[in-house]
């Protein structure tokens, strides 16, 4: 610390004890001096300082009756000192906030506040602030006129006060028993009480101490009758209390001086000093205050016949007592904000906040997690999902080297597919899974994650020796093993050349993400088998069974096709309708599986025969098809008769005699949407029938023209 800091914070400090020896006598000067203080301590930033300055402003408030601003001070004080541990503070703020509620009746809350302090201050053994609370505890039970309660409490509190020397705290101590045994009507021990807090006022110049004792002798002597004796106190009593700022007790002697009059037969006096009462009330604008002094002043009209005055201040007397109810509602519902605020406060102290990082860094970590998770199990390619773990894996930890390896059921062994150092993706390997030398395979074998921080020494706990390493040696590795629906699929390790990379939490993290990827891999593994199924239904579906070669289904997608395409391109499109002659006699003559094999004989000469750009469909029982895009007729034509000829010439099957023969319907048309593809269908197997009229073994071709 700096000097000019130090001597700052030297120059705090006296002005808080100064503030704290000014209360006791000149509120208006402690409450200067405590802003002072707070101005300083804030702009240095003296957290400590600034709790204290608070609780001496809020103190400094409830002396004046601005309970609304003492308890945001003391509020303030609390959740600060609560925090930096200051528990000092935090006892005397606690105790100031019970002041206040006592002082506006609300005695659960007090007592709340007390008990709190009261457990501060035993546990942390802070006698002068235990001496405090006893006397505070002590008033408590005093307003609520449990005076034997009362003066335990005060009785405890002076010896706590003389156990640590607090002449103050003894005198204070002295006064508060003496009220007690004045309400208990034991007078002589009441007097030598008041008298012994009097006699260290006056020696001290306590003010404020002084003005609470000539107040206390004041009711002591109106209890023994001795009016004027009371009047000459209270009137010292006044005194003191204009010289400490205190209203409180400055209004409180007024009206005792007021009721000492009267009861000396002096209404003048009398009256007078409950007006001054009155004003004053009125001029301390303490809502609080008011119906008391209505009370009084209504009391004291009844009693001298002043009906007028005294239905004047009955009514205000219930008038403010509305308004007091009201605030005291207010107060409550805010008092209930203020705890759920401190305790909120009192969570976030020091090692909350350190778990909370903890917390927000595994927060953040699980979001790394679940977004590599999603992106992995959203692609059914498995080349993406290595890319995604591998992009994103760095995010969470340390990685020199990822290697992933799968189960080879066929070959019994470990494939490793993907294995990349240092960015830069190196060549496959595989694993026999009786190695036992490798960690992958163990891993694998006991579906067991491993996690070592060195390598070198660690290894010996899983495997026999090192397989001879690929690179260079990394130093800290961890192995996990893919599992899915109960299944190993295969092994996913990650692994750092520095010792001492991973900890628990890494080890965690790369379970969770040999979850997510065991289901992305069988998830793309599934599609791939899917689509290669698929592939293969739909060839079924699209093949004759009989000759292997396109069926009609087929047929009518690519006609429909080819037909698009010519129209499109302009193009000529020629189509082929072929039909085997006589084919009935086949069945007939021979069976009909001979007659099955004609038709295949047919359909694979047919393909043989084909162009690669001609399309060739078995259309049903002995008739076949075959697409000629871009073709004329005239090419067509030559075609489907060197077809017809050679059909004749094909190698004969064995158990037939004589020749195939096969009739063809050849047309050609130029698509155009104002012709119809079902329609050049049908003119081309007209043709077809024309060659089948004409004598069989016959081309029949014509261009097709609209209608
Ligand atoms: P045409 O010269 O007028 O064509 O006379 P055809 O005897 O060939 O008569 P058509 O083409 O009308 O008859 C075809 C016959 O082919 C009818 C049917 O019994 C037979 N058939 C259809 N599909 C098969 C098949 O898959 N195998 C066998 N063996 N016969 C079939
Ligand atoms: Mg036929």
């Amino acid at each position: 610390m700096s000097n000019s800091r130090k001597h700052c914070l030297n120059n705090v400090e006296a002005l808080l004890s100064k503030a704290q020896e000014a209360e006791r006598r000149n509120t208006e000067e402690a409450l200067e001096l405590s802003k002072e203080a707070l101005v300083l301590s804030e702009e240095y930033g003296y957290q400590e300082q600034i709790a204290k300055s608070h609780m001496r402003i809020g103190r400094c408030y409830w002396i004046n009756s601005d309970f609304f601003q003492a308890i945001n001070h003391l509020g303030q004080s609390l959740e600060l000192a609560t925090k930096i541990e200051d528990y000092v503070t935090q006892a005397e703020a606690l105790i100031g906030l019970g002041n206040v509620y006592i002082t506006m009746e609300f005695t659960d809350q007090a007592l709340n506040n007390y008990h709190t302090a009261l457990k501060i201050v035993q546990e942390k053994a802070l006698d002068e602030q235990e001496s405090k609370l006893l006397n505070n505890l002590g008033t408590l039970h005093e307003d609520l006129q449990d005076y034997h309660q009362a003066l335990d409490y005060y009785q405890k509190s002076y010896l706590k006060a003389c156990s640590h020397e607090d002449e103050y705290g003894k005198a204070i101590a002295n006064l508060n028993i003496g009220n007690v045994y004045l309400n208990l009507n034991q007078l002589d021990l009441s007097l030598e009480n008041i008298q012994k807090a009097y006699q260290h006022a006056i020696e001290n110049n306590q003010t404020l101490l002084l003005a609470h004792s000539y107040y206390s002798f004041g009711q002591y002597y109106q209890k023994t009758e001795d009016y004027s004796k009371s009047i000459q106190k209270l009137k010292l009593g006044i005194v003191s209390a204009e010289e400490s700022k205190d209203f409180y007790i400055l209004v409180r002697s007024y009206v005792e001086l007021a009721n000492a009059y009267d009861n000396h037969k002096n209404t003048t006096e009398a009256r007078l000093h409950f007006e001054k009462a009155y004003d004053l009330a009125k001029q301390m604008n303490s809502v609080e205050f008011m119906p008391r002094v209505h009370e009084q002043l209504a009391r004291f009209y009844e009693r001298h016949d002043l009906k007028e005055k005294a239905y004047t201040h009955y009514k205000a007397y219930f008038d403010s007592s509305k308004i007091v109810q009201e605030n005291r509602r207010n107060e409550r519902i805010k008092n209930i904000e203020f705890q759920t605020k401190l305790n909120t406060a009192i969570q976030e102290t020091e090692t909350y906040r350190v778990l909370s990082k903890e917390l927000e860094k595994n927060f953040r970590q699980m979001q790394v997690l679940s977004d590599i998770g999603r992106s992995m199990t959203a692609t059914h390619d498995l080349s993406d999902i290595f890319n995604q773990l591998y992009e994103n894996i760095n995010k969470l930890m340390h990685v020199d080297t990822l290697v992933l390896g799968f189960h080879n059921q066929e070959k019994k062994r470990l494939d490793f597919d993907l294995y990349i150092e240092e960015s830069v993706r190196q060549e496959s390997f595989s694993l026999d899974l009786e190695n036992r030398k490798s960690l992958s395979v163990y891993s694998f074998l006991n579906r067991e994650t491993i996690k070592m921080n060195d390598v070198r020494e660690e290894y010996k706990k899983y495997i026999q020796g090192v397989a001879s390493s690929r690179g260079d040696l990394m130093l800290s590795a961890m192995f996990a093993p893919l599992v899915v629906e109960e299944v190993t699929i295969g092994i996913v390790s990650i692994q750092a050349k520095q010792r001492n990379t991973y900890t628990e939490t890494h080890k965690v993290l790369l379970e969770t993400l040999a979850s997510y990827l065991a289901i992305a891999i069988k998830n793309a593994r599934d599609t791939i088998e899917l689509a290669r199924l698929n592939k293969r239904l739909k060839s079924l579906s699209e093949q004759d069974g009989l000759t292997g070669i396109p069926n009609r289904r087929l047929f009518d997608e690519m006609y429909s096709h080819l037909w698009s395409h010519s129209e499109e391109k302009k193009q000529p499109l020629s189509l082929l309708i072929i039909d085997i002659d006589d084919f009935k006699d086949f069945n007939d003559t021979y069976g009909h599986l001979t007659g099955d094999e004609v038709i295949i004989n047919v359909a694979h000469f047919l393909r043989d025969n084909k162009h690669e750009n001609h399309f060739l469909a078995r259309y049903g029982g002995d008739e076949f098809v075959i697409i000629l895009p871009n073709t004329y007729l005239d090419d067509a034509h030559q075609y489907a008769q060197r077809l017809k000829d050679l059909i004749v010439e094909m190698k004969h099957i064995e158990s037939i005699n004589g020749a195939v023969r096969v009739s063809i319907g050849l047309a050609t048309v130029e698509p155009h949407p104002t012709l119809h593809r079902d329609d050049f269908f049908d003119f081309t197997d007209q043709q077809l029938y024309e060659s089948k009229k004409k004598g069989k073994n016959a081309v029949t071709a014509r261009h097709y023209n609209r209608q």
